[in-house]
């Protein structure tokens, strides 16, 4: 798949013109108003789920990935509607990346030893009920890509969604229990609560059936599960730099970097967040982000102003995240043709628009005098989150000292950040990258234990 802004504005006019939400969404497979009743039916349809041959868990994972395709211009639609953040065209582009890249049953694989003193298995076996606190910034998303690996896993799993994305992810929580009932699995492979909050989320942290927590969010949410005691996948917050050489394609590397930002009006954890350039390089860099890529140049004032709008008393304000550049110059009083798509300027690392994790499609770029000062100031702006960093460089010794020195997740070379995903490049799909913890991109394997099986003094024919 390759993004082509033009197939993507094609499929947001398509979808605007052919579709009308249903006003009432929410069904209730699946939706509890008490939190420990949502556990309990998890854990009912665990014991079943624990039964099914890895042939049936198949089949229901099919239809899962199905159903999101067929719904997914609603969930997009959806998600836009319900959180005010990102765009359509693009969060169709996700659930179809969700529903195609994302591992099932394939990812759980053995490892066998065998000779004189009998047969011995590693088997990833299920943890039983997971517990998943997802983001407002790609629900949906994240809510259907877990379920896909955790239930591949032999799991099920209770979430404890964003509340300002609720309608959307208890949307998501019907289909996937729809399609499981549908292909003879049972109901309630996945479970929430009608209103989530901190308290539902501490029940359900503290549980004695949930074995382990996944949380997807930003520094609170990790912090929060990582000391309640229980095992903790932490996929918390990143800031992104994308670092541009002397020995870069610059014409390419303008436009991967300004894909790469604006995909979903920068939502994804892992796009592109500030841009830091040697210093012979800024110039042409600039030139082409302005001149071909749709950047609006702001000037020292307009950089003033929108920092007061954008951080609003130094506490990022929700209701620019995930806004299109166009509506957030108008919030300064700028108009600006359609094509603007992005907002650009030079300053210092420290600049609060390029330090903070914005997730708004702002791309503030630090001029470093040689690469190893650009390394440096990118390492510094990564604030040790370990999460994502992204490289245009033809230099492997370049690539090799940045991705040591930047120690992350994920380290896109001469491409848009969005190709870590699958999108556009190779590998499978996940919007949970625990960063934090150490797993990187989880799949269906991330979601097991893994359990020694011996056999002694027989079962090896060498
Ligand atoms: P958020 O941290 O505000 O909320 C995430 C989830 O955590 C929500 O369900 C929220 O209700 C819950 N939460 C927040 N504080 C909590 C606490 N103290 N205890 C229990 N639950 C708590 O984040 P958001 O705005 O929804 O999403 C954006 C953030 O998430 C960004 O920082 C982004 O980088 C990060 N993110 C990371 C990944 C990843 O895979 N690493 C993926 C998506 C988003």
């Amino acid at each position: 798949m390759s993004v082509n802004e033009q197939m993507v504005q094609d499929i947001v006019q398509e979808v605007m013109a052919k579709m009308q939400i249903a006003s009432d969404v929410s069904g209730d497979r699946g939706v509890f108003t008490d939190m420990n009743e949502a556990i309990e039916a998890a854990k009912k349809s665990q014991k079943i789920v624990a039964r099914m041959s890895l042939d049936h868990r198949e089949k229901v994972i099919s239809n899962i990935r199905k159903k999101i395709k067929e719904n997914a211009e609603i969930l997009a639609r959806m998600g836009v509607q319900e959180t005010g953040m990102g765009n359509v065209g693009h969060k169709i582009l996700k659930h179809q990346l969700v529903a195609e890249k994302t591992p099932g049953t394939e990812d759980i694989t053995t490892t066998a030893w065998s000779g004189d003193r009998g047969l011995t298995l590693i088997e990833m076996g299920p943890f039983g009920v997971i517990g998943a606190i997802t983001p407002c910034t790609n629900p949906s998303e994240t809510v259907l890509c877990n379920t896909i690996g955790m239930f591949a896993a032999g799991n099920t799993v209770v979430f404890n969604p964003h509340p300002a994305a609720i309608k959307t992810s208890i949307y998501a929580i019907n289909l996937v229990n729809e399609a499981s009932v549908e292909a003879g699995g049972p109901d309630n492979i996945a479970c929430t609560v009608e209103h989530p909050t901190l308290e539902t989320s501490n029940i359900m942290m503290k549980h004695p059936a949930i074995q382990l927590i996944a949380a997807t969010g930003g520094p609170g949410v990790v912090t929060a599960v990582l000391s309640s005691g229980r095992r903790g996948i932490g996929a918390g917050a990143g800031n992104p730099p994308a670092l541009v050489d002397e020995t870069a394609d610059i014409r390419k590397a303008a436009e991967d970097i300004v894909n790469g930002c604006t995909f979903d009006n920068n939502l994804p954890c892992i796009a592109e967040k500030e841009i830091v350039a040697v210093d012979s390089v800024v110039d042409e860099l600039m030139n082409y982000m302005i001149n071909e890529q749709g950047c609006y140049l702001i000037s020292k004032e307009e950089q003033d102003a929108l920092t007061a709008v954008v951080l609003k008393d130094g506490k990022l304000n929700r209701k620019c995240v995930g806004r299109d550049a166009k509506t957030l110059l108008g919030m300064i009083g700028i108009t600006v043709p359609d094509n603007i798509r992005c907002i650009t300027f030079e300053g210092p690392k420290e600049h609060p628009l390029i330090a903070t994790e914005l997730m708004m499609p702002i791309l503030g770029v630090v001029r470093a005098k040689d690469f190893d000062d650009a390394v440096e100031q990118a390492v510094w702006l990564e604030h040790g989150n370990r999460h994502s960093a992204h490289i245009h460089s033809k230099n492997v010794d370049n690539i090799t000292k940045y991705a040591k020195a930047i120690d992350t997740a994920i380290l896109v070379k001469n491409g848009p950040s969005y190709a870590a995903l699958g999108f556009g490049g190779e590998g499978f799909c996940t919007f949970t990258i625990a960063s934090r913890t150490g797993e990187g991109l989880t799949s269906a394997s991330t979601f097991t234990k893994r359990r020694r099986c011996v056999m002694t003094d027989s079962l090896c024919i060498r």
